[in-house]
């Protein structure tokens, strides 16, 4: 979130909430001033029921404020994380009247706004493999139109205009009106010369039209078009201007319309149709102590910190970088995959909590030692990257390179991120490839190139393209495969690199209109970013680099410098608290959290931790030895890099 945006919210919210309490609260909550004594002080916890994106946490502050300034409110997620059923959103203490006179007011704005977020991170998700965004509308609430589009923005859409005043937007009414598309754009021009121009076009002979104007104007809007005549529009214009699709929008066609090769795709479904997110909020006497899921963060770390220390030296807690604080603060080694895979090579401990996702324990696993214990405090946080290619798909593939270029193992030398299951890792094992992380991608390309002539790279194709360019291969010679419609020999044969199409949800979601959004919004601030971002966001930003390189970065700099971090946003967030004296500001306005790596929490921590301490090994995650005797080679080609 950028730093104005709260304060921008509030001021658009304030005139609503008071509106809201007066409807609701009028003179008094009756039922509450009767069945409750006016000293009664009440702890309400704000619980998800239903998988979701949280959007509007400070205007349901500002209501428990507005109703009583007594209230305390407290958030256990931010803006634009997502949540899960049972998940603890937020607890609210104070006098007991107010709070719940404040609670429907409050949750009515969360449950909105958030249901627009969840409703826009669907859409989001739905094009994450192509390049496309999601625009809003005007198509809002009346009165609700800042909120509205705030909460687009925290689901990982972005905003179209904001209002009929800072853009022009000539529909087919304006061209019937002006008597034609180009004294429309014309009249526009000359009467609001610094405004943007976007022209909507209902064939393909409107775009031809609105192609012939110089200088170009700024977008054309596709309107209800054909998928075929969409494709045209994008080899007709070729880049001239950029395309948006809008009409007949649907989360089923979302997909094949960003396949089409548009640049934006724009619905007003978000703001006008989006059911809310089912929130409830119970209420409670305060108490403390209590270890059931949703007990204090104080009690739970008291308990964790008793437990570890019951334990002594048999445990050790390995930390990724991106967990939540309160977890973090528990690691005794703290790093990226890299990092954390050294560690837990080297580590005699007997058992090995692993706070980071499926794919990190797995690996901890490999390259543990007889009699050690490797434990999940959630096996089930798995990874969207590491699960967008499979042994059967990359087997597959294989066959496919092998009969194209008579023999895969000659020609191809297969090399998978870190971030992939173990038994990706032992096919890189078995067929002379090995891993790499974000921080030695590049050595390990040139590795690979320099035993065969090409290779073959996944899951992530964004590091893999990322990387390679950097090693001075151009884009004609890298080959994004495409699951469904493998590419022919001949394509094959004239590619070095191979690339498989996945990607990581979160580090996808930083765009161009990212970097120059937080360009103008802090002129001079150094843009960096992490290698699973887009090339076009890497071509944009000052300096890319793994979360290490990032984290030196920010702590090398000097008081005053200015960063927007392409990463994962509780990352983002520790170095500005750890930096007051820099600015480190997340990349994007909608905070990019790891769904899954927020599953680790202190209470199934301190679950498994309790376990340990009753002689149980809970959530133990294992590889079966032939998957680990490969894997264990293509890590120890990686260890070996240096
Ligand atoms: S940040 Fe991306 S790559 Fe890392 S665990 Fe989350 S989804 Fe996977």
């Amino acid at each position: 979130m950028q730093l104005e945006e709260p304060s921008a919210l509030l001021r658009a919210a304030a005139p609503l909430i008071e509106l809201a309490v007066a409807e609701d609260i009028g003179p008094g909550d009756a039922t509450s001033i009767s069945t409750l004594a006016a000293d009664t002080v009440l702890h309400g916890r704000i619980v998800a029921k239903a998988p979701g994106v949280i959007a509007g946490l400070p205007v349901a502050e500002a209501v428990f404020s507005r109703v009583d300034p007594a209230i305390q409110f407290v958030a256990h997620v931010v803006d634009g994380q997502e949540v899960v059923p049972g998940e603890l959103v937020a607890e609210v203490t104070g006098p007991g009247r107010s709070l719940l006179a404040a609670e429907r007011t409050a949750l009515n704005f969360l449950q909105r706004l958030s249901g627009i977020a969840t409703l826009t991170r669907r859409f989001v998700d739905a094009i994450a493999a192509t390049s496309a965004a999601i625009l809003d509308t005007r198509k809002t609430q009346p009165g609700y139109r800042i909120l509205d589009k705030y909460a687009v923005r925290m689901g990982g859409g972005l905003n179209h205009r904001q209002a009929l005043y800072d853009m022009i937007l000539i529909k087919d009414n304006h061209v019937d009106g002006a008597g034609g598309i180009l004294p429309a754009v014309t009249r526009a021009r000359a009467a609001y010369p610094a405004l943007p121009v976007e022209v909507e076009v209902r064939n393909l002979e409107d775009l031809r039209q609105v192609l012939a104007i110089e200088p170009p104007v700024d977008r054309a809007m596709l309107d209800n078009m054909s998928l075929d005549d969409m494709r045209q529009a994008v080899a007709l214009t070729a880049g001239r201007v950029r395309l948006e699709a809008s009409g007949n929008v649907t989360l089923e066609r979302a997909e094949a319309i960003a396949a089409t090769g548009v640049d934006y795709i724009s619905t007003g479904s978000l703001t006008h149709s989006a059911p809310a997110l089912d929130l409830s909020m119970k209420v409670a006497l305060p108490q403390s102590g209590s270890l059931d899921k949703q007990a204090s963060l104080s009690d739970l770390s008291d308990r964790v910190a008793g437990l570890k220390a019951a334990l002594g030296d048999q445990l050790v807690i390995l930390g990724h970088h991106y967990q939540r604080d309160e977890v973090i603060a528990f690691a005794d080694y703290q790093g990226d995959s890299l990092q954390l895979a050294r560690d837990a090579a080297q580590t005699d401990a007997r058992f090995i909590v692993f706070c980071g996702v499926h794919f990190m324990a797995e690996t901890a696993a490999i390259l543990s030692k007889p009699g050690q214990h490797v434990v999940s405090p959630d096996p089930s946080a798995g990874c969207c990257l590491a699960d967008a290619a499979s042994l059967e798909g990359v087997e597959a593939a294989w066959d496919l390179l092998g009969a194209a270029v008579g023999d895969a193992d000659a020609e191809f030398t297969p090399v998978t991120y870190v971030n992939s299951a173990a038994d990706l890792k032992a096919f890189c094992g078995r067929h002379g490839g090995l891993v790499c992380t974000s921080s030695n991608a590049e050595k390990a390309l040139r590795w690979a190139l320099g035993r065969r002539p090409r290779t073959f790279f996944f899951p992530d194709q964004h590091l893999g393209r990322n990387t390679a360019r950097r090693l001075g291969i151009p884009l004609e010679e890298m080959l994004l495969w495409d699951i469904r419609r493998p590419p022919d020999p001949a394509a094959i044969r004239m590619a070095r690199v191979i690339l498989w199409p996945g990607a990581c949800n979160v580090h996808q979601r930083f765009r161009p209109e990212h970097v120059q959004a937080v360009r103008r919004q802090f002129p001079g601030i150094r843009v960096l970013v992490h290698p699973e971002c887009r090339m076009e966001v890497v071509d944009l930003a000052d300096d890319v680099g793994s979360t290490s390189y990032i984290i030196r970065q920010v702590e090398a700099g000097a008081p005053g410098a200015q960063w927007a971090v392409g990463t994962e946003s509780r990352l983002v967030e520790r170095l500005q608290n750890r930096h007051p004296e820099q600015r480190v500001v997340s990349l994007a306005d909608v905070p990019p959290f790891c769904r899954t790596m927020a599953q680790i929490t202190l209470w199934n921590l301190a679950q498994v931790l309790a376990a340990l301490a009753r002689g149980e090994i809970a959530n133990e995650v294992t590889v079966d030895p032939e998957t680990t005797h490969h894997a264990r080679l293509a890590l120890e080609r990686m260890l070996d890099l240096g």
